[in-house]
């Protein structure tokens, strides 16, 4: 197995890293080379410039608990990790992760708890990826935000899904939608709308 990694540019926009399977033990290995795009930060509405702090977990056991962003300036190690804690798994594929979307989670964080991990179900996803889920799942849809950074499946234990749905959904940032039979809200950066 070779422990080089190549770099991709997809659409102009998302700067992918295709890891060795064995990236995923290697986080702090992981050569992270690639020109930022510009990112969209969410208004002030919603970031008053106290330092933001990011809880998730994978059922895999995986863990990052990062303060991502101090007096409205982005950390870019904690970037780095929360964005490769929200690779796509089955590529194995680490791509830049809306901003916006980093700060609806932080909100939905301080709402329901700092210290309550925020379980991640998918983040983003290659158009590979997401195009083999659309032919076992039928919600998931072609053009998919999680192609592009810009969204997440998330549940809080011990949270309903419900009230995870109206909390993201007030904040007016992007997609709110719950799939029936799912345990996941999903979460996205794009219109604002919603739907169950
Ligand atoms: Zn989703």
């Amino acid at each position: 197995m070779t422990s080089r990694r190549s770099f991709l540019c997809l659409a102009g926009r998302a700067v992918v890293a295709t890891a060795a399977t064995s990236a995923l033990c290697a986080c702090g290995n992981l050569n992270w080379v690639w020109d930022e795009p510009p990112r969209r930060k969410l208004g002030a509405r919603i970031d008053d410039g106290s330092p933001r702090v990011l809880n998730l977990a994978h059922r895999s056991g995986e863990h990052v608990e990062q303060v991502y962003k101090v007096a409205g300036t982005y950390r870019r190690d904690a970037l780095r990790e929360i964005e490769f804690m929200l690779r796509d798994r089955e590529a194995e594929q680490v791509a830049v992760i809306d901003l916006r979307l980093l700060d609806v989670l932080a909100e939905l964080q301080e709402t329901f708890g700092p210290g309550r991990p925020i379980e991640v179900l998918s983040g983003f996803r290659s158009e590979r990826t997401n195009a083999k889920l659309r032919q076992r799942n039928r919600n998931a849809a072609r053009n998919s935000l999680h192609t592009r950074g810009q969204a997440v499946d998330i549940r809080i234990p011990g949270v309903d899904r419900r009230e995870i749905f109206e909390a993201a959904a007030e904040l007016k940032a992007g997609g709110v939608g719950l799939y029936r039979g799912e345990s996941f809200v999903h979460v996205d950066v794009g219109p604002v709308r919603t739907w169950t």
